[in-house]
């Protein structure tokens, strides 16, 4: 894309931005209420408003290299996910937390490979967020397990593990455990545009599509 193509890109969306004029401007006036928190891979082909169709206003969207959550621990360092969360918890006060990984997950990727480059200093230091969904899935299917096998239960297991240490943050846990905050695990299949969630009483990832069945 070049600069021309932004500028188009622009255009058309003045043109949606015209016709939705007034529930946009309305959320300017009364302030963002977003109902859900989205915790999504910065990877360019997961698209959250345009997965699940919502229109702004409902979504409030953390993006990072992986999905990941780094466990709470409140230091002088700079926190931008924990940050996102806390805002997102304890002053918008979202209903719902979502994290969602995805297929092909460049991060999980990672995992497998031996980071030696020092300018990805703190790449290298992130990947360890996602250790022990490797760890788990090579102890599930072994070592010589195929690759693909290996990182789609890496990339499902991780989405596990971002949940609990999305439960150390002590709001996240006090809202959770009150009843007054959910949290849903997604998974993203950039191949078909399927979202699967966990469901946790099965303890399996099933199709989102048939909760739309069931409603109907
Ligand atoms: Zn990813």
């Amino acid at each position: 894309m070049n600069l021309q193509d932004y500028a188009h890109g622009n255009k058309l969306f003045k043109s949606y931005f015209k016709k939705n004029q007034e529930a946009l401007l309305h959320l300017v006036t009364t302030g963002q209420s977003p109902k859900a928190l989205f915790i999504g891979c910065s990877d360019s082909r997961v698209i959250p408003d345009m997965m699940v169709q919502s229109n702004p206003g409902d979504l409030f969207v953390i993006r990072n290299v992986g999905n990941f959550v780094p466990p709470y621990s409140p230091d002088e360092d700079f926190h931008s996910t924990a940050s996102g969360i806390e805002y997102a918890v304890s002053i918008l006060k979202v209903d719902e937390i979502i994290i969602c990984g995805h297929t092909h997950c460049g991060a999980c990727q990672h995992l497998y490979k031996t980071i030696e480059d020092d300018s990805l200093v703190h790449t290298k230091k992130w990947l360890e967020l996602g250790e022990s969904a490797k760890k788990s899935a090579i102890l599930s299917l072994g070592n010589n397990a195929p690759k693909e096998e290996l990182l789609r239960l890496t990339e499902k297991l991780s989405i596990m593990n971002q949940i609990e240490n999305l439960l150390t943050y002590p709001q996240v846990k006090k809202r959770f455990e009150d009843g007054s905050l959910s949290i849903h695990g997604w998974y993203y299949d950039i191949e078909t545009g399927n979202i699967d969630y966990y469901n946790g009483e099965t303890y399996e990832f099933l199709p989102l599509k048939d909760l739309v069945n069931k409603s109907k």
